[in-house]
């Protein structure tokens, strides 16, 4: 019985991976983050604009100096 239990205990925490998103190029989880950034309208005048955009180890470099 403790190998059956075992496997249940090994299936509930892989589901409460569910939701993640692993990149498969760089191998680290994808999360949404919210960025703002501003943006000039054809008035001339400078709104900001919120995007949600994937971040991983790929694009965290040109995030962080805001690139993307
Ligand atoms: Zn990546």
């Amino acid at each position: 019985m403790a190998k059956t239990r075992s496997f249940a205990a090994k299936l509930a925490h892989e589901s409460s991976l569910e939701g993640k998103v692993i990149c498969p190029k760089c191998n680290t989880e994808v999360k949404k983050i919210k960025l703002i950034r501003t943006r000039k309208s054809k008035k001339g005048s400078w709104a900001p604009k919120y995007d949600f955009v994937s971040f991983c180890k790929c694009n965290e470099k040109d995030i962080l100096e805001g690139k993307i």
